[in-house]
Protein backbone atom coordinates (compact mmCIF):
# COMPACT_ATOMS: atom_id res chain seq x y z
CA UNK A 1 0.00 0.00 0.00
CA UNK A 2 1.59 3.56 -0.61
CA UNK A 3 -0.27 6.45 1.27
CA UNK A 4 0.47 10.07 -0.06
CA UNK A 5 0.43 12.96 2.04
CA UNK A 6 1.01 15.90 0.27
CA UNK A 7 0.53 19.66 1.84
CA UNK A 8 2.45 23.25 2.67
CA UNK A 9 5.38 23.51 4.89
CA UNK A 10 4.24 23.20 8.37
CA UNK A 11 0.96 21.63 7.60
CA UNK A 12 1.98 18.66 10.03
CA UNK A 13 3.12 16.69 7.08
CA UNK A 14 6.45 14.78 8.14
CA UNK A 15 5.06 14.16 11.68
CA UNK A 16 2.03 12.49 10.44
CA UNK A 17 3.42 10.54 7.44
CA UNK A 18 5.96 9.12 10.38
CA UNK A 19 2.84 8.54 12.62
CA UNK A 20 0.74 6.56 10.00
CA UNK A 21 3.79 4.51 8.91
CA UNK A 22 4.64 3.55 12.22
CA UNK A 23 0.86 2.24 13.13
CA UNK A 24 0.65 1.14 9.88
CA UNK A 25 3.76 -1.15 9.86
CA UNK A 26 4.53 1.01 6.54
CA UNK A 27 8.07 2.66 5.28
CA UNK A 28 8.33 6.12 5.08
CA UNK A 29 9.70 8.51 2.81
CA UNK A 30 10.56 12.64 3.68
CA UNK A 31 10.79 13.58 -0.38
CA UNK A 32 11.29 17.31 0.80
CA UNK A 33 14.45 16.07 2.38
CA UNK A 34 15.68 14.95 -1.19
CA UNK A 35 15.28 18.31 -2.25
CA UNK A 36 17.14 19.51 0.88
CA UNK A 37 20.06 17.18 0.54
CA UNK A 38 20.46 18.39 -3.03
CA UNK A 39 20.48 22.05 -1.94
CA UNK A 40 22.97 21.41 1.01
CA UNK A 41 25.36 19.46 -1.55
CA UNK A 42 25.24 22.40 -4.06
CA UNK A 43 26.30 24.94 -1.88
CA UNK A 44 28.55 23.09 0.09
CA UNK A 45 30.47 23.15 -4.15
CA UNK A 46 29.91 26.55 -3.84
CA UNK A 47 27.52 26.20 -7.29
CA UNK A 48 25.84 29.16 -8.18
CA UNK A 49 22.14 27.56 -7.44
CA UNK A 50 21.19 29.81 -10.94
CA UNK A 51 23.32 27.89 -12.94
CA UNK A 52 20.70 24.83 -13.32
CA UNK A 53 22.90 22.74 -15.62
CA UNK A 54 25.59 22.49 -12.43
CA UNK A 55 22.81 22.22 -10.37
CA UNK A 56 21.40 19.19 -11.99
CA UNK A 57 24.58 17.54 -12.95
CA UNK A 58 24.97 17.84 -9.03
CA UNK A 59 21.72 16.12 -8.15
CA UNK A 60 22.59 13.14 -10.77
CA UNK A 61 25.76 12.62 -9.01
CA UNK A 62 25.33 13.01 -5.71
CA UNK A 63 25.27 9.85 -3.66
CA UNK A 64 22.35 9.82 -1.65
CA UNK A 65 21.51 7.60 0.98
CA UNK A 66 18.16 7.92 2.40
CA UNK A 67 16.64 5.90 5.88
CA UNK A 68 12.87 5.08 5.08
CA UNK A 69 12.44 3.75 9.20
CA UNK A 70 9.53 6.28 10.78
CA UNK A 71 11.69 5.86 13.81
CA UNK A 72 14.74 7.39 12.33
CA UNK A 73 14.98 9.69 9.37
CA UNK A 74 18.32 9.66 8.31
CA UNK A 75 19.91 11.02 5.44
CA UNK A 76 23.46 11.11 4.15
CA UNK A 77 24.58 12.87 1.16
CA UNK A 78 27.94 11.84 -0.41
CA UNK A 79 29.08 9.76 2.66
CA UNK A 80 28.17 12.53 4.92
CA UNK A 81 25.30 12.87 7.75
CA UNK A 82 23.31 15.53 6.85
CA UNK A 83 19.94 14.61 8.62
CA UNK A 84 20.53 18.25 11.29
CA UNK A 85 22.35 20.09 8.31
CA UNK A 86 19.30 20.13 5.90
CA UNK A 87 16.70 21.68 8.45
CA UNK A 88 19.10 24.66 8.80
CA UNK A 89 17.60 27.48 7.58
CA UNK A 90 20.19 28.60 5.24
CA UNK A 91 19.20 25.36 3.38
CA UNK A 92 15.54 26.08 3.60
CA UNK A 93 15.74 29.22 2.16
CA UNK A 94 17.17 28.41 -0.79
CA UNK A 95 15.52 25.19 -1.65
CA UNK A 96 12.74 26.38 -3.51
CA UNK A 97 15.20 27.34 -6.19
CA UNK A 98 16.38 24.26 -6.55
CA UNK A 99 12.72 22.37 -6.59
CA UNK A 100 11.98 24.74 -9.14
CA UNK A 101 14.86 23.17 -11.41
CA UNK A 102 13.28 20.64 -14.04
CA UNK A 103 16.02 18.39 -14.22
CA UNK A 104 16.53 17.85 -10.73
CA UNK A 105 12.93 17.10 -10.45
CA UNK A 106 13.16 14.69 -13.06
CA UNK A 107 16.12 12.71 -11.33
CA UNK A 108 15.24 13.11 -7.87
CA UNK A 109 11.51 11.77 -9.17
CA UNK A 110 13.44 8.64 -10.47
CA UNK A 111 14.68 7.85 -7.27
CA UNK A 112 11.66 8.79 -5.19
CA UNK A 113 9.77 6.02 -7.59
CA UNK A 114 13.02 3.28 -6.92
CA UNK A 115 12.76 3.85 -3.48
CA UNK A 116 8.65 3.30 -3.50
CA UNK A 117 9.45 0.25 -5.55
CA UNK A 118 12.06 -1.00 -2.85
CA UNK A 119 9.23 -0.62 0.31
CA UNK A 120 6.49 -2.91 -1.81
CA UNK A 121 7.70 -6.12 -0.74
CA UNK A 122 7.39 -5.38 2.59
CA UNK A 123 3.88 -3.97 2.53
CA UNK A 124 4.59 0.03 1.05
CA UNK A 125 5.21 3.33 2.32
CA UNK A 126 3.48 5.90 3.11
CA UNK A 127 5.26 9.48 1.32
CA UNK A 128 4.68 13.28 1.86
CA UNK A 129 5.82 15.86 0.01
CA UNK A 130 3.89 18.04 -2.49
CA UNK A 131 3.44 16.01 -5.83
CA UNK A 132 3.39 12.10 -4.61
CA UNK A 133 -0.40 12.00 -5.31
CA UNK A 134 0.16 14.13 -8.66
CA UNK A 135 3.15 13.03 -10.05
CA UNK A 136 5.27 10.37 -8.40
CA UNK A 137 2.71 7.72 -7.00
CA UNK A 138 -0.60 8.54 -8.74
CA UNK A 139 -1.57 4.86 -8.10
CA UNK A 140 -0.96 5.86 -4.64
CA UNK A 141 -4.08 3.36 -2.87
CA UNK A 142 -5.10 6.69 -0.49
CA UNK A 143 -3.48 10.35 -1.39
CA UNK A 144 -3.95 12.49 1.60
CA UNK A 145 -4.02 16.75 1.16
CA UNK A 146 -2.70 17.71 4.30
CA UNK A 147 -3.63 21.74 5.22
CA UNK A 148 -3.52 24.06 8.10
CA UNK A 149 -3.85 27.98 8.30
CA UNK A 150 -1.00 30.09 8.55
CA UNK A 151 -1.26 30.71 11.67
CA UNK A 152 -1.69 27.00 13.05
CA UNK A 153 1.40 26.28 10.80
CA UNK A 154 3.73 29.14 12.29
CA UNK A 155 2.91 28.05 15.70
CA UNK A 156 4.05 24.58 14.86
CA UNK A 157 7.23 25.57 13.10
CA UNK A 158 8.29 28.20 16.02
CA UNK A 159 7.79 24.90 18.53
CA UNK A 160 9.93 22.64 16.03
CA UNK A 161 12.78 25.41 15.97
CA UNK A 162 15.16 26.81 18.37
CA UNK A 163 13.45 28.86 21.55
CA UNK A 164 15.44 31.76 19.91
CA UNK A 165 13.59 31.60 16.72
CA UNK A 166 12.82 35.60 15.89
CA UNK A 167 9.47 36.38 14.43
CA UNK A 168 11.08 37.41 11.31
CA UNK A 169 12.80 33.56 10.45
CA UNK A 170 9.30 32.46 11.28
CA UNK A 171 7.88 34.34 8.47
CA UNK A 172 10.97 33.21 6.35
CA UNK A 173 10.17 29.45 7.29
CA UNK A 174 6.58 29.84 6.35
CA UNK A 175 5.24 32.84 4.60
CA UNK A 176 8.15 33.36 2.34
CA UNK A 177 8.82 29.43 1.50
CA UNK A 178 4.98 29.33 0.50
CA UNK A 179 5.42 32.75 -1.84
CA UNK A 180 8.77 30.61 -3.43
CA UNK A 181 6.94 27.11 -3.56
CA UNK A 182 4.20 29.02 -5.89
CA UNK A 183 6.11 29.20 -8.29
CA UNK A 184 6.95 25.61 -8.38
CA UNK A 185 3.04 25.16 -8.64
CA UNK A 186 2.66 23.91 -12.03
CA UNK A 187 3.79 20.54 -10.63
CA UNK A 188 1.68 20.86 -7.28
CA UNK A 189 -1.74 20.79 -8.96
CA UNK A 190 -4.72 19.57 -6.97
CA UNK A 191 -5.30 15.41 -7.34
CA UNK A 192 -8.29 13.93 -8.39
CA UNK A 193 -9.39 11.61 -5.10
CA UNK A 194 -7.54 13.48 -2.81
CA UNK A 195 -8.96 13.46 0.52
CA UNK A 196 -8.26 17.16 2.43
CA UNK A 197 -7.80 17.06 5.82
CA UNK A 198 -7.48 20.54 7.69
CA UNK A 199 -5.54 20.19 10.73
CA UNK A 200 -6.13 23.52 12.17
CA UNK A 201 -8.07 22.16 15.04
CA UNK A 202 -7.26 18.73 15.21
CA UNK A 203 -3.93 16.91 17.72
CA UNK A 204 -1.28 14.76 15.66
CA UNK A 205 -3.00 11.49 16.93
CA UNK A 206 -6.92 12.63 15.84
CA UNK A 207 -5.32 13.17 12.33
CA UNK A 208 -3.26 10.06 12.39
CA UNK A 209 -5.89 7.96 13.34
CA UNK A 210 -8.29 9.65 10.86
CA UNK A 211 -5.94 8.56 7.79
CA UNK A 212 -5.20 5.28 9.37
CA UNK A 213 -9.06 4.89 9.43
CA UNK A 214 -9.16 5.51 5.48
CA UNK A 215 -6.86 3.06 4.89
CA UNK A 216 -7.97 0.23 6.36
CA UNK A 217 -11.72 0.98 4.13
O1 LIG B 1 8.72 19.21 3.01
P1 LIG B 1 9.79 20.27 3.12
O2 LIG B 1 9.25 21.59 3.58
O3 LIG B 1 10.98 19.81 3.90
O4 LIG B 1 10.29 20.46 1.61
C1 LIG B 1 11.34 21.34 1.30
C2 LIG B 1 11.09 21.96 -0.09
O5 LIG B 1 11.27 20.98 -1.10
C3 LIG B 1 9.70 22.54 -0.30
O6 LIG B 1 9.64 23.88 0.16
C4 LIG B 1 9.56 22.46 -1.82
O7 LIG B 1 10.19 23.56 -2.43
C5 LIG B 1 10.38 21.22 -2.19
N1 LIG B 1 9.60 19.99 -2.43
C6 LIG B 1 9.08 19.76 -3.68
N2 LIG B 1 8.47 18.58 -3.97
C7 LIG B 1 8.34 17.64 -3.01
C8 LIG B 1 8.84 17.86 -1.72
C9 LIG B 1 9.45 19.07 -1.44
O8 LIG B 1 9.19 20.64 -4.57
N3 LIG B 1 7.75 16.47 -3.31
Amino acid sequence: MIIAVDGPSGSGKSSTARGVATKLGLRYLDTGAMYRAVTWSALEHGLDLDDTAAVAARACALVLSVSTDPQRAQFAADGTDVTEAIRDPRISASVSKIATNLDVRKELIRRQREIIEQSQPTGGAVVEGRDIATVVAPQAELKVLLTADQDARMARRKAELADAVTAEQLRDQIVRRDADDATVSQFLVASDGAVEIDSTHLSLEEVVDVICRLAKE
